[in-house]
């Protein structure tokens, strides 16, 4: 057995008994033995469970019909919640939270036969671009241990880029698949706001989070899809839409190039999305040059967003049903207060206080209703391209992964880690972050984004660009210390 196997390889070979189930699982809880302490990903391991399960889906791979992902590991993001396993969201406030239920993703993925490994490192409450603001500490990137894998789903990527895991799921609210996609060498997607259920994923800012599936490519990133999303009864924003469908016949894409995007981006970044664009070209797609309006005051629009619908999410964190109570306290105001201030870490009041002061009386024009607008703009942009194209080719980050400290004392300069990530996220729109070249032994990743509901079309580009580039197939070399 070897790490770095997709689903459909993986498929037959369980399929035709080269090996079984739980010879499978436990090839990767061995790989993540070997591997977890150098890299963090995991916070929790569910070894005994994924084993019971394991034996059970080999009973299943022996019958006529087995389940599309029946026997292959999977990790959840330690947001979606887990029946029996705790579920932290890398959080002091919630770190021996035992959820009653799963959320809708991870039962839909159990139902369709995938076994789960644990759960992943993330940032607190999703809140990050760095993974460096998790309370179970920092995730070492798998290319160069010195550096972040990105973040929130930090650990979810770098369990994929590690070879831990052939499938993880994340979410994604501003950018938390894509970048950490990106600056990992994997595939990911954040699927259309509405496409997968957020029923027991723990919410941060719930107009914009969404989860979404992680793998080697753009194919197994399918594969995963098609066993997260559907309509939920119990998610009041779920679409009633039909599952994605991949084109039948190859299409050639008219692709939206936002030129303009890229002045200002590190050159070498630029140059490799240029590279991807000539591929693209000579894969006979039509590249026409797009504007895209008000993309520069998409990010201040988002954390006024995101940082209003969070202080109220998390509004919930008082230390009486659940989470973290203090040990001392003179009455329940203080009681709330010293639950709160011991639970949340520096990030997650940072964002609490700014959101709660942009909803406030005397603000909330200036700053919510006005971030509010910016959004419909910025979204009405994209509509006007997705006239005249069907997918948009854009750069993911605009460095490749930065030093572990290097931007932790900086808030401002790691938000800006989210330039092109957040104007599809405030759109609501699907997008696939690929890999598509390396600067110093560090991946480089881009964007597909398409229109509302167009993941077929985002993952046909992607994998026709997969079948000619090999650069999602190239692994980092653990065994040996990681370059300076
Ligand atoms: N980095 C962004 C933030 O910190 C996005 C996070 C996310 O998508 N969950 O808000």
């Amino acid at each position: 057995m070897k790490p770095f196997v997709g689903v459909r390889e993986l498929r037959t070979d369980l399929q035709a008994k080269k090996y079984s189930a739980v010879e499978l699982t436990q090839f990767y809880l061995d790989r993540i033995a070997d591997l977890n302490d150098r890299i963090n990903c995991f916070i929790t391991v569910d070894t005994e469970r994924c084993l019971e399960r394991a034996a059970v889906a080999d009973r299943q791979l022996a019958s006529s019909h087995p389940q599309p992902l029946c026997g292959i590991p999977i990790a959840h993001k330690d947001l979606f919640c887990t029946a029996g396993v705790r579920t932290t969201c890398a959080s002091n406030m919630l770190k021996s939270f035992i959820a009653p239920y799963d959320a809708t993703v991870v039962k839909q993925i159990s139902d369709a036969g995938a076994i789960s490994l644990g759960k992943t490192n993330m940032d607190e409450f999703a809140m990050g671009s760095s993974n460096e603001t998790s309370y179970f500490g920092g995730v070492s990137n798998p290319w160069n241990m010195k550096r972040v894998p990105g973040g929130s789903s930090g650990g979810a990527v770098a369990s994929v880029a590690s070879g831990m895991t052939p499938l993880a799921t994340g979410s994604d609210t501003g950018g938390s698949i894509r970048q950490p996609a990106s600056l990992c060498g994997v595939t990911g997607l954040k699927p259309t706001y509405g496409r997968v259920s957020r029923f027991g994923m723990i919410a941060f800012a719930s107009s914009l989070d969404q989860g979404g599936p992680i793998a080697h490519s753009a194919d197994d990133v399918y594969e995963l899809l098609a066993a997260m999303e559907g309509h939920d009864p119990q998610d009041s924003t779920s679409a009633r839409v039909k599952e994605t469908v991949l084109p039948t016949r190859e299409r050639r894409y008219v692709i939206g190039y936002p030129e303009s995007l890229l002045e200002g981006l590190d050159e070498r970044i630029a140059e490799r999305i240029q590279q991807a664009r000539r591929q693209f070209e000579a894969l006979g797609h039509k590249i026409e040059v797009i504007e895209l309006p008000y993309i520069d005051a998409a990010v201040a629009a988002y954390y006024v967003l995101s940082s209003a619908e969070a202080s109220t999410n998390l509004a919930r964190y008082d230390g009486v049903r659940y989470g973290h109570r203090t040990e001392t306290s003179e009455d329940l105001l203080d009681m709330y207060c010293r639950s709160r201030t011991e639970g949340f870490g520096l990030e997650v009041k940072r964002r609490i206080l700014t959101g709660t002061y942009s909803l406030s009386v005397g603000y909330f024009d200036a700053y919510y209703l006005k971030a509010q607008k910016i959004r419909r703009l910025v979204r009405d942009g994209f509509l006007a391209a997705f006239e005249s194209v069907d997918l948009i080719l854009a750069p993911v980050t605009p460095t490749t992964a930065f030093e572990i400290g290097s931007l932790r004392s900086d808030p401002v300069e790691m938000y800006k880690q989210d330039l092109y990530t957040i104007p599809v996220s405030l759109a609501g729109l699907p997008a696939l972050s690929l890999p598509c070249g390396f600067i110093d032994g560090l991946p480089v990743g881009m964007q597909l984004i398409g229109p509302h509901f167009g993941e077929g079309d985002v993952l046909a580009g992607g994998m026709a660009f997969q079948r000619e580039t090999d650069w999602h197939e190239q692994h980092p070399s653990l065994d040996e210390p990681s370059a300076p």
